[in-house]
């Protein structure tokens, strides 16, 4: 079968590789691009395997064996470390990842498929991923009405639509014109600069927009951190409002499989405009091409068709 291989930093080649052995089988239909994939291919990732690998991890296709829909989690937490046994299987410490979503089939445990709804695509189900992760921030952050989200990318358009079908007020900060339009297009108030919220997300990954995070918080507020920075970053954030205006900083990272469950009965529900999200369709050789361009321009995800030549 025909997959895209990561062979180093920005070197990705598509080549006719063995047919994936696991549990389950999946043909995929659509794995959508995301800016996890930018930083795989651009510089590699701790969760990726060794050199060559492959990669994908926002994947729906359908099963070899009984021809079910299926969405294919990118992992499965272990189900016995301390964070699993509390109850916090985002932050497992052993999990299985399941990467590959960039071939023509995908092998994965079963315990990481998802039913898809009857009705939805397979382009929307593959955005569950992200989706259940948006979900997961949202729970961290707690219920404040005022809410500010910095960066106007896929994942901050995810909060943003999860936070105003929840009713509450949403403002998005974004450089981008292009997505401060799409913002606005889903009932947010677009910005270029956050003002001060009771409830900060921030959506980007880089030290300077953890910091302005931070600085966007009013007194009492919760921070946020969905945005990974680069391995190794170090961030200096200012001790006063953090002490004196108890500001409480909280990451967030991944998802637990009753989020992912959680983020496909939203996408089947209408509550999210995956529409405005979906970019083209393309093949495997279009990947490279797709992920330079991803960090500029409108938010949106690629869908890869593997089968597209
Ligand atoms: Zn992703
Ligand atoms: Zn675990």
């Amino acid at each position: 079968m025909r997959a895209a291989i990561l062979y180093g930093p920005e070197d990705l080649r598509v080549e006719e590789v063995p047919e994936p052995d696991g549990e389950v089988v999946v043909e995929v239909q659509a794995a959508t691009t995301c800016g996890t994939d930018v930083k795989m291919w651009r510089h590699g990732h701790p969760v990726l395997p060794p050199y060559p690998c492959s990669f994908g991890h926002e994947t729906a296709g359908v099963r070899t064996d009984d021809g079910a829909r299926v969405l294919v989690s990118d992992s499965v937490a272990c189900g016995r470390c301390e964070p699993c046994l509390a109850g916090r299987p985002q932050i497992c410490r052993d999990p299985a990842w399941v990467l590959g979503g960039f071939g023509e089939r995908i092998a994965a445990p079963a315990a990481a498929l998802h039913l898809i709804p009857d009705d939805l695509p397979f382009a929307a189900a593959a955005m569950a991923e992200p989706l259940a992760a948006a979900i997961h921030a949202i729970a961290r952050g707690g219920a404040a009405e005022d809410v500010g989200v910095l960066g106007g990318g896929p994942m901050g358009l995810m909060l943003a639509s999860l936070l105003l079908a929840q009713g509450r007020s949403v403002t998005v900060a974004d450089r981008n014109p292009e997505r401060r339009d799409q913002a606005a297009e889903i009932g947010a108030r677009p910005c270029e600069r956050l003002e001060r919220h009771a409830l900060v997300f921030e959506a980007v990954g880089r030290p300077d927009t953890w910091r302005q995070a931070v600085a966007s918080a009013l007194p009492g507020a919760v921070v946020v951190l969905v945005g990974g920075c680069p391995g190794g970053t170090e961030v200096s954030l200012p001790t006063r409002p953090v002490h004196y205006d108890e500001l409480e900083l909280r990451g967030s990272f991944h998802h637990s499989r009753d989020e992912v469950d959680e983020a496909l009965a939203a996408l089947a529900s209408g509550a999210v405009p995956w529409e405005l999200l979906r970019g083209e369709t393309i093949s495997l050789e279009q990947l490279p091409a797709a992920l330079a361009t991803a960090s500029g321009g409108p938010a949106r995800k690629w869908v890869v068709d593997p089968r597209r030549r």
